[in-house]
């Protein structure tokens, strides 16, 4: 158990090379439209302010956040966090980055349910997996196969948050590129330079599926040999 198990590398490597891609593509992506200017000269910080306001939104505030790509909705504060690279640069990218925040700030106020269920298992897959491991370790030690089998089923919870991420972060980028276009801030050419940069950054969430996917089926390999073990 405790040393480096090279079937691990059969689940975890082809995840991980989609995580580096996905990293790769969203650094590039973000880098490129970073430079592009936008054709009304509106910083991320004044379109957030402007986009918030036109979807009613006027009690969200803004603030800052150290970091680069770290731009967030914080649901419990009701503040947009901003990254500076993205507050203050009237570029193609931070319009796309600000607006799928704004994306979740509606989907918070209209009670968009996958983000209700995504926040709700936040501190249940928090315990689980710190549980699984210990439900995991315990059944091997005692060699007892319905513990490790508990084990994994709380493992999968993380996979099940990461799945969960997915039409919620999507619906985000679709959400922004409608507000984008719906309040004039983008021309054809600018909203296809804002779609690159969402569709980067929702590759990383597809990857971030795909590795706690790979995570889950190790698990469930671990747990079958052992119950190959017990016959
Ligand atoms: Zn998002």
């Amino acid at each position: 158990m405790f040393y480096l198990d090279p079937i691990y590398f059969f689940f975890a490597l082809p995840p991980l090379l989609l995580v580096l891609y996905a990293q790769f593509k969203v650094q590039s992506t973000y880098g490129k439209f970073l430079k592009t200017p936008n054709m009304t000269g509106i910083t991320g910080a004044q379109a957030a302010r402007r986009l918030l306001d036109a979807s009613g939104l006027g009690y969200v505030g803004i603030d800052g956040t150290p970091g680069e790509l770290s731009d967030h909705y914080d649901p419990s504060q009701k503040v947009l966090r901003l990254s500076s690279g993205v507050a203050y640069s009237a570029s193609v990218a931070s319009l796309g980055i600000v607006a799928h925040e704004v994306g979740h700030a509606v989907q918070d106020q209209r009670a968009f349910l996958p983000m209700q269920v995504r926040t709700g298992l936040v501190p249940i897959v928090n315990l689980g997996t710190t549980l699984g491991y210990i439900f995991f370790l315990a059944g091997i030690f005692l060699q007892f196969t319905g513990l490790v089998w508990a084990g994994v089923g709380l493992f999968s919870l993380g996979f099940v948050f990461t799945v969960v991420t997915l039409p919620v972060e999507l619906n985000a980028s679709s959400r922004a590129l409608a507000l984008l276009w719906n309040n004039g801030l983008v021309g054809t050419t600018e909203l296809a330079g804002a779609k690159a940069v969402l569709d980067a950054a929702a590759l990383t969430y597809v990857a971030a599926m795909a590795q706690a996917l790979g995570n889950l089926l190790y698990y469930v390999f671990l747990a079958l040999g052992m119950g190959r073990r017990d016959d």
